[in-house]
């Protein structure tokens, strides 16, 4: 049904649920999202039918939606049943995290309810560093640390997620989802542009029903839901952002 084997490709980089192969064209890199789901820093892990699928193809979907929007991704093509082509960048080191609803790490340092809409969207800075277990970082971190080179670069960034942020609500709310909140990571490509990279799923995301409240991303795993009701929540995601049945 998928002809594409692309298992002979060279392995160069391996995450938890993604492996990195390269291609012939040296600016492209291939995508294989796993059907790995894993929590707690790595320490819950398990393995669901189709989630790379269903992962790869909302990315896919969310990528060439946030493209159409004018905003800067890595993103070049899908293809099934769970593989993403895209530009190849230099990472930064950090995770940007934007805010609308207090939930997950927000609530517990914080004195905030959960589920209480925001003044206005907060932007978080974590750095990447398993080590020291991900500390956040305010803007002057950033540029002392030698992540980016000026503030200016790191306000780039806040804009573009903002941008993100008001089109990727517009479109969930058409779908009936709330978007609580999301994490991007960005890069630089050959001609130092700073691009979004990664993924953008349900993930790096929680999706709340905009009626029903019901959790539509991977808290239902996070919070140790039966692995059965865990597929249904990917499933029932896709359904909602790309309007048909996973293939998977
Ligand atoms: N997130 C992510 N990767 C991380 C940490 C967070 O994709 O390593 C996403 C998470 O799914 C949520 C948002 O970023 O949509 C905010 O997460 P939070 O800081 O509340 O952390 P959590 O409680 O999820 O650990």
């Amino acid at each position: 049904m998928f002809p594409q084997d692309f298992s002979k490709l060279e392995v160069i980089g391996e995450g938890k649920t993604k492996i990195v192969r390269r291609m012939e064209d040296p600016d492209l890199v291939l995508l294989e999202f796993k059907d790995a789901i894993t929590a707690l820093d790595g320490g819950k892990k398990d393995t669901l039918t189709g989630k790379g699928h269903i992962n790869a193809r909302i990315s896919s979907f969310l990528f060439e939606f946030l493209s159409k929007e004018g905003v800067p991704t890595h993103y070049v093509s899908f293809i099934e049943p769970n593989y993403m082509v895209v530009r190849r960048l230099k990472m930064l080191p950090v995770e940007v995290v934007c805010r609308n609803i207090a939930a997950g790490s927000f609530t517990k340092k914080y004195p905030v309810k959960v589920g209480s809409r925001l003044k206005y969207p907060i932007v978080e800075y974590y750095l990447k560093d398993d080590l020291r277990h991900d500390p956040m970082m305010n803007e002057d971190h950033i540029v002392v640390l030698g992540i980016l080179p000026s503030i200016e670069e790191v306000k780039e960034i806040k804009e573009l997620v903002l941008k993100v942020n008001k089109s990727l609500s517009n479109f969930l709310d058409s779908k009936g989802i709330t978007l609580v909140d999301f994490k991007l990571e960005f890069g630089r490509d050959k001609d130092g542009k700073i691009c979004i990279g990664d993924e953008i799923n349900g993930d790096s995301m929680r999706l709340w029903d905009k009626e029903t409240g019901r959790v539509l991303d991977k808290d239902v795993y996070r919070q140790g839901k039966k692995l059965g009701e865990v597929l249904e929540t990917y499933r029932e995601c896709y359904r909602r952002i790309i309007g048909e049945e996973p293939k998977v």
